[in-house]
């Protein structure tokens, strides 16, 4: 396979910005070789400066569920751009999109928000709690992500259940000493984080972990949690920028029958425009500016073109009965034959799947935490990512991520992929 303009385009981006990519998953640090430049997607296909087609199981992290360059929502884009990119004031379709989410969503959300990225969403999310319950600190799981704010880019000290360390340079302690880091799936850790702290104003959480690969919760874990967060007065906050029109309709929280008192969603909600949410209570929501002192803003948020891209994509989905029954059936297909050709060659591979998101391991045992993630085989998972894109098919470039099915894949592209990984385990127990 030539890849000659992705190298060149990759050494001229690196002049120019820092490791060459404007979010750091995108350099494939984490398994070697030349991240692809991309010129063009169609449908369940990305193209790369050389030409090269891949089926692309990324796409853009989620937001794709209907697949690259979507006619109805490129038409939908067309008739908004004739009206002017943005206004500073509000618009209609701001009000339709809100409404759309919440009645497809079917949860207790009464009032929601629109921001421009998921990290926005939920670094607003916390300053709503705090403000609400008057209480600083919070509770996040080690390996769940919720963007790159400053209260969130913590990670579990000494061990779990105790008051976080900063997980990147620059975000002071001071700050990260009101994150107390818990263990997912593990409801002591989290009483423990009670215990440690009298003074927690929510919990966040990925219902359905997608950052350190895919790892759902337990459901009665779900449930217990929600509990907890009762007896001890802090809020429950659910973050579905991922699982949000990706596990179901519903999200993870349909799914896991479990309430939140915030919620917030990001990218399938812009269509792959930049938009994200948040909402909850409207007593809670009703504290932001200008009905009450919570300060949140935004010059861009709720853009009309991104808004009509999400009105576009909600639109598709509610007209859409079987979406989710499908996009989940390729994904058994997909994970299953992966999984049956890895043990032919005697390879231990961990899969999972809800809706149009799945995940696969190189670990021995079933994954519930971040502890047991990290157990994964992160050689062999580069070996075999190398491999797939070679052979034209583009999985995430990290065990850590998840993968995603998109409206425009059938059975017979499964298929295909199942037989190339197939050939990929083969070569790779031969070596
Ligand atoms: C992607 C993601 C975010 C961050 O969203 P950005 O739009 O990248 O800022 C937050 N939470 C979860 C669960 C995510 O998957």
């Amino acid at each position: 396979m030539e890849i000659l303009h992705s190298i060149n385009d990759f050494n001229e981006a690196k002049q120019v910005i820092p490791g060459g990519v404007n979010s750091p998953v995108r350099a494939f640090g984490s398994v070697g070789g030349t991240p692809r430049f991309i010129a063009r997607g169609k449908g369940a296909y990305i193209y790369d400066e050389d030409g090269n087609a891949y089926i692309d199981f990324v796409q853009s992290w989620g937001p794709l569920i209907f697949g690259h360059a979507d006619a109805f929502i490129e038409s939908a884009l067309n008739l908004a751009i004739k009206d002017g990119l943005s206004f500073g004031a509000p618009t209609e379709k701001e009000t339709t999109l809100v409404k759309q989410i919440m009645a497809l969503s079917h949860h207790a959300t009464e009032k929601m928000r629109l921001v421009n990225s998921g990290t926005e969403a939920t670094m607003s999310a916390l300053r709503l709690a705090r403000a609400y319950s008057g209480k600083d600190d919070i509770i996040k799981f080690d390996g769940c992500y919720h963007g790159h704010s400053d209260s969130l880019l913590v990670s579990a000290g000494s061990g779990c259940a105790t008051f976080g360390t900063p997980s990147s340079p620059g975000v002071p302690k001071d700050i990260s000493k009101h994150t107390l880091v818990a263990r997912y799936n593990d409801i002591d850790s989290v009483r423990a984080c009670f215990e440690t702290s009298k003074n927690v104003a929510c919990v966040i959480i990925e219902a359905l972990a997608g950052n350190m690969g895919f790892v759902p919760a337990d459901k009665t874990f779900m449930h217990n949690l929600r509990t907890l967060c009762d007896e001890y007065g802090a809020l429950l906050i659910i973050d579905e920028v991922m699982s949000g029109f990706r596990a179901g309709v519903q999200g993870a929280i349909g799914l896991y029958e479990v309430e939140a008192d915030l919620v917030t969603y990001g990218k399938v909600i812009g269509g792959g425009m930049p938009l994200a949410a948040f909402g909850g209570r409207a007593d809670i929501m009703d504290m932001l500016s200008p009905l009450g002192g919570v300060y949140q803003a935004g010059t861009l948020s709720g853009n009309p073109i991104a808004v009509s891209a999400g009105i576009a994509t909600l639109s598709q989905i509610k007209a859409k009965a079987h979406l989710y029954e499908q996009l989940e059936s390729l994904a058994k297909r997909l994970t299953q034959g992966l999984q049956s050709a890895a043990k032919d060659c005697q390879i231990p591979l961990q899969v999972d799947y809800r809706g149009s998101m799945f995940g696969f391991f190189f670990n021995e045992d079933v994954v519930k935490n971040f502890d047991d993630a990290k157990k994964s085989d992160t050689n062999m998972f580069a070996r075999f990512h190398q491999k797939m894109l070679e052979r034209g098919v583009y999985f995430a470039c990290s065990q850590f991520e998840t993968g995603f099915i998109c409206a425009p894949m059938d059975e017979a592209m499964i298929d295909e992929v199942i037989a190339k990984a197939a050939q990929a385990f083969i070569e790779i127990t031969h070596e």
